[in-house]
């Protein structure tokens, strides 16, 4: 599949949506405004690819409304220079965002059936995160650490502090906490052991799995 004119357009439109919703960062427009959604969807529901919307995947996941990709792109304030982690790579969008605003992604996702998928897609696409492993991101990645950005893209029962503790100080996560419903959270790392946490708006996310099934 391609990326046309007509797929431009709709992004396009997607872009103006998204304004009218509130997304403000001009930078994490702009990456929307030219990455292709279409080619991380499913095959089925490539006509739905810039509507407002998730969608399933492969293994009982979902692709992140554009919004709420949108949302957290811009509440993790990411520089050029940053490194960031990402938990939860599912269709790779997300990640997608992220190299538009640092070369420097690392992203884990724990089913191995989505890993390999997206695992082709990004070669297909020229994408090159850092790296992208397979495994459980409560852990996070020790061996990189740390991190000015932490963005977990499942809904979390509970803070991971392996995650917290791989952040930089001065460093940011952004994820959404509770069971059936999550409040975006963003926690700031202000010294080693104290971090300042800010709340936002009410998501649904799948959630975050400790257990590998
Ligand atoms: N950013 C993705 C969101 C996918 S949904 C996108 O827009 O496509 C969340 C993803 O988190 C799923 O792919 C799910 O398999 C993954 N996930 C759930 N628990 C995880 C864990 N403990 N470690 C890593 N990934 C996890």
């Amino acid at each position: 599949m391609e990326d046309t004119p007509k797929h431009q357009g709709l992004r396009n439109q997607l872009v103006s949506k998204l304004r009218e919703k509130g997304i403000r960062d001009e930078a994490v427009l702009k990456v929307i405004t030219s990455v292709p959604r279409h080619l991380f969807m499913d095959p089925s529901l490539v006509n739905f690819a810039y509507e407002d919307n998730a969608y399933p995947i492969a293994a009982d996941q979902t692709i992140s409304q554009p919004y709420t990709v949108a949302y957290q792109s811009q509440l993790l304030e990411v520089g050029p220079s940053d490194k960031v982690l990402e938990i939860g790579t599912g269709s790779g969008y997300q990640t997608a965002i992220l190299l538009g605003l640092t070369p420097l992604v690392y992203t884990i996702e724990r089913q191995q059936l989505l890993y390999k998928k997206t695992q082709r897609l990004f070669s297909k696409l020229g994408l090159r995160p850092k790296k992208h492993l397979f495994g459980d991101g409560y852990l996070g990645f020790q061996a990189e650490a740390p991190y000015d950005r932490i963005i977990v893209t499942a809904g979390a029962p509970e803070v991971p502090k392996k995650l917290l503790n791989q952040l930089k100080i001065g460093g940011k996560m952004i994820i959404p906490i509770g069971d059936k419903e999550q409040l975006m959270t963003r926690f700031t790392k202000t010294s080693s052991t104290s971090f300042d946490k800010e709340t936002f708006g009410r998501f649904r996310f799948v959630p975050l799995l400790q257990h590998k099934n």
